[in-house]
């Protein structure tokens, strides 16, 4: 049998296997990654594609902004801008922010929280035509604010990532890859298998689990069951309609959490279509197909009465946000990616899009503290297909033809 001695498998080619495959290879790593489904990942290719500043976990927890994930808004600048750690000067940017609006009354907490930070550069509030064009009805009473976020267009954000690495991932039926793991959890080799090509074998110095719900199985494989994970369902919303506006913002709930959020993504037929999350994904994860469109329908009638729906089409679709649980008491913190080393592996959930960057750096500081240097040529061409690359659900629900890159 072949044996290709190489420096890193990663598994998974969502946004985490992808940004470190990338890290890896600058640093001089030669890689394989290796892919079960569609190039893009499930979560990844479904998320909205906000990079969140502080104020977004502040709300999703204790009202403080994170200097985490400020930071990490800055890090993704300097790649959008060329000048980061990967070039993703080629990414498409949705929008430079994304926005908060409330209902005269409601969430008192955030809104003081909120304007204790108009000075900080973290948020902004607006006004008159500064407000996303959907806010700018008269009969709209409430208060606007600009946070410091950004939504990028994730099928680009994909393409981007993939493109210069394209001969190094490779589509295995997780079934055609055994891993041979030896008693402290050491990936010896990784055996492919596979009815149309020869068997041969992978020896990697080490192997990377950024395969998402994935990251379960492939933890059992090498023995063991830490650390767990977690489904949370999601039920989010598409809505197709002639002449929506682009719309980036979160309503403000009567909790710390998004009531609604919208963001807009352009389909390949040039239609615009409004993707509905926050509350109302969460929550819709208990109603069926139809309820969810009903609650959808009764959420933009409430919080955005002056607009027009007639003719609207809608879709839903159900999707799990993969999370890392806790080992201590204290909640997981929401700003902050998971590592986790187990043998020659290293495990990773990001938690979200916005933090697989900080993700990659922990896996790189690990290296370079236990000194890990490139040892190996680039592994040769593997018999295997190249994965084609995963659709967001704007792309397949309303029956249009796919967007490629
Ligand atoms: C509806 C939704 C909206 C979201 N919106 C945002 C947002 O706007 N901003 C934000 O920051 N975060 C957002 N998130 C969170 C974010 O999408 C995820 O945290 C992030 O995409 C996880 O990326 P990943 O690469 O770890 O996993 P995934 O994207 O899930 O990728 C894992 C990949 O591994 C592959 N795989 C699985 N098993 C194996 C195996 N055994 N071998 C090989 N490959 C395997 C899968 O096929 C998949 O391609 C959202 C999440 C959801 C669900």
């Amino acid at each position: 049998m072949r044996t290709h001695d190489l420096d890193f498998v990663i598994f998974g080619s969502g946004i985490t296997g992808l940004w470190l495959l990338n890290r890896l290879q600058s640093a001089g790593f030669h890689c394989i990654l290796l892919e079960s489904d569609r190039l893009g990942g499930v979560q990844t290719m479904q998320a909205n594609g906000i990079i969140h500043g502080g104020m977004k976990f502040g709300l999703g927890g204790l009202l403080s902004p994170s200097e985490d994930a400020h930071d990490m808004v800055g890090t993704w600048r300097a790649c959008l801008e060329g000048r980061g750690d990967i070039d993703l000067s080629e990414v498409r940017i949705l929008s430079q922010a994304q926005y908060l609006w409330s209902e005269p009354g409601m969430m008192a907490d955030a809104i003081n929280f909120l304007s204790s930070k108009l000075h900080s550069g973290e948020v902004h509030a607006v006004d008159g035509e500064q407000r996303p064009a959907s806010l700018q009805h008269p009969d709209f009473k409430g208060s606007t604010y600009r946070l410091r976020d950004l939504v990028l267009d994730v099928p680009s954000l994909v393409a981007t990532l993939a493109r210069p690495h394209r001969e190094r991932i490779y589509r295995v039926d997780y079934r055609h890859a055994q891993l041979e793991v030896d008693d402290v959890h050491q990936t010896r080799s990784i055996t492919i298998t596979g009815s149309d090509h020869e068997l041969f074998r992978l020896r990697p110095q080490r192997v990377i689990f950024a395969a998402g719900a994935g990251n379960a199985e492939l933890l059992a494989d090498i023995g063991t069951l830490k650390p767990e994970q977690e489904a949370r369902p999601l039920h989010p919303v598409l809505v197709k309609a002639a002449q929506l506006p682009p719309m980036y913002a979160h309503c403000a709930g009567a909790d710390q959490r998004p009531r609604l959020t919208i963001t807009s993504h352009i389909a390949s037929d040039g239609s615009m279509i409004w993707y509905l999350g926050g509350e109302l994904a969460e929550h819709g994860a208990l109603r069926d197909d139809t309820l969810q469109i009903e609650a959808a329908r009764e959420e933009l009638n409430t919080l955005l009465p002056w607009m027009d729906w007639q003719g609207a089409r809608f879709r839903s679709f159900r999707i799990d946000r993969i999370l890392p649980v806790s080992d201590s008491l204290l909640p997981r913190r929401t700003d902050q990616a998971t590592v986790e080393r187990v043998g020659n592996h290293y495990v990773t959930w990001p938690g979200k899009m916005t933090l697989a960057p900080q993700a990659a750096q922990q896996i790189m500081d690990s290296i370079a503290e236990e000194r890990l240097a490139p040892l190996y040529e680039a592994p040769p061409a593997l018999p295997l297909p190249h994965p084609e690359q995963a659709l967001p659900a704007w792309e397949t629900l309303f029956g249009q033809g796919p967007r490629h890159g």
